[in-house]
């Protein structure tokens, strides 16, 4: 393809993703394609010769479309919010069309320096003293996982420098709310420590982790002969978005010296809003925060905001220096590559930016602040009406719902809930999430795609209600 090709199918390829955001509501919410559809429909080969590019675009029209469900759809209320806002797009564009690479600061030096002032300005915006700094990493799962690596060690003295866990005598310990995302247990499992070696505390009625629980486990362990090494809260868990208290929570990890990591993957867009700040409460003690700016917040996926105390500790973890990466300007630079996993980083800083740029932090605060009032608006009728319950707290936008007619408990209420949550989805009209909590199947309602005004939440409203009814 040669540069004037490129500008060609380029046009039509912003065009046609212009018209989709435009039109996405026209479209069924859920894909409705069977597994396998797309497998059979490929050809088993790659092409011996090149194509002409339209004919891979009406494929894509073709095969690709009708195979997608639709997160920017008004009408999607499932998992969470993960908003890709347009200028996010063109800042995704740019960073894949320029083709640079961060692998040190040399290696394009406005990559590094612009991530290090967005990621500074969202520090400010979500109300962090500048006791922190923070990097982009992919994913709140890659960012929980530095993080307990971090802790691990931090525990261990530096083990990885000689024989790592495996040297050590004594088995490390991890706490975290049975709520907890399974990214989580996932950077648990991956950084070493066990599943035997993770204990998950019991909730409280707000679905909070319960921190008198929490300090009971850690003595059990410390009587056991164990290492107690680090507590992951959760602020705005994914099936409720609870929140665990941070300020006894950090009180207890002081007293036990422990790392305490924050998964606010989801909830910490809304810190961004003084008034949603009461969830942060004691976050100042925590060593690391984990903030996804790919969902609510707006910018395309993927870009997870990483935040921690100890930076020195985090390059020290991170850093392997072989001498073909080093450069003259090492000592006055931010090398970025030893504040995570990879080595090569994507310029993600640049969608951020064009995001921050374009709609400003009151443009940011005005849109969470609709979809706050649109979730109370949507508990206040669901409370109101007869045989729905909300069963959670409504701390941010997500509601936790079921309908419970009269005589219908236990498995049976099981199999009703699910049994209209597919007929809901099925039909193409709204999109929500069915999931457990406290071992009944539920409705979950996660409010927040750009496009979502009241009018959908109320059709949404009156679907629910068509639904129980036939
Ligand atoms: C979404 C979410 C995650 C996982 O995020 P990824 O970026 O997909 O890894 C983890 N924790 C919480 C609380 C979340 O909401």
């Amino acid at each position: 393809m040669s540069p004037e090709e490129f500008r060609r199918h380029g046009h039509q390829l912003i065009d046609r993703i212009a018209d989709y955001h435009a039109n996405v509501a026209q479209q069924p919410v859920m894909a409705r394609v069977q597994p396998g559809d797309l497998l059979k429909a490929l050809p088993d080969q790659a092409p011996q010769t090149g194509e002409a590019f339209a004919d891979v675009l009406g494929d894509v029209d073709r095969l690709i479309m009708p195979g997608l469900s639709h997160w920017q759809h008004p009408n999607f209320y499932g998992y969470f919010p993960s908003n890709a806002s347009l200028p996010s797009i063109l800042g995704d564009f740019l960073s894949t069309g320029l083709g640079v690479l961060g692998l040190s600061w040399q290696s394009s030096p406005a990559l590094s320096e612009l991530e290090e002032k967005t990621v500074d300005w969202v520090r400010k915006m979500v109300g962090l003293s500048d006791n922190w700094s923070g990097v982009i990493q992919d994913t709140a799962s890659t960012s929980t996982l530095v993080a307990l690596i971090c802790a691990r060690e931090r525990t261990t003295e530096y083990g990885l420098a000689s024989g790592g866990l495996q040297a050590q005598g004594k088995p490390l310990v991890i706490y975290v709310s049975e709520y907890a995302h399974s990214s989580v247990d996932k950077a648990a499992l991956l950084a070493g420590f066990g599943k035997d070696n993770i204990r998950h505390i019991t909730c409280d009625d707000s679905l909070a982790m319960d921190p008198i629980a929490l300090q009971a486990a850690i003595e059990q362990d410390l009587a056991a002969g164990l290492v107690p090494c680090a507590i992951a809260a959760t602020v705005g868990t994914t099936t409720t978005t609870a929140v665990d208290p941070l300020t006894p929570v950090g009180a207890i990890a002081r007293r036990f010296n422990l790392w305490l990591h924050v998964d606010s993957a989801m909830a910490g867009s809304a810190m961004i809003l003084p008034e949603c700040r009461w969830m942060w409460a004691g976050i100042e003690q925590a060593d690391s925060i984990v903030v996804n700016a790919h969902k609510w917040l707006g910018v395309a996926f993927d870009c997870s905001l990483y935040f921690v105390k100890d930076s020195q500790h985090l390059i020290r973890v991170m850093s392997t220096n072989p001498s073909y990466l080093q450069t003259s300007v090492d000592s006055e630079v931010k090398n970025l590559r030893d504040w995570g996993i990879p080595l090569g980083r994507r310029f993600r800083a640049l969608k951020l930016w064009f995001l921050l740029r374009s709609e400003g932090v009151e443009g940011l605060q005005q849109r969470l602040r609709r979809d706050l009032a649109n979730a109370q608006w949507l508990k206040e009728q669901i409370e109101q009406a007869g045989d729905w319950k909300v069963l959670a707290p409504v701390n941010l936008q997500t509601l936790c719902i079921r309908h419970e007619p009269a005589g219908l408990a236990g498995e049976e209420l099981d199999a009703y809930t699910q049994a209209w949550v597919n007929r809901l989805n099925q039909s193409g009209v709204v999109y929500v999430t069915p999931a457990t909590l406290q071992g009944r199947w539920m409705v979950r309602v996660s409010i927040g795609a750009l496009t979502t005004e009241r009018e959908h939440v109320a059709a949404l409203w009156a679907h629910l209600q068509q639904v129980v009814a036939a």
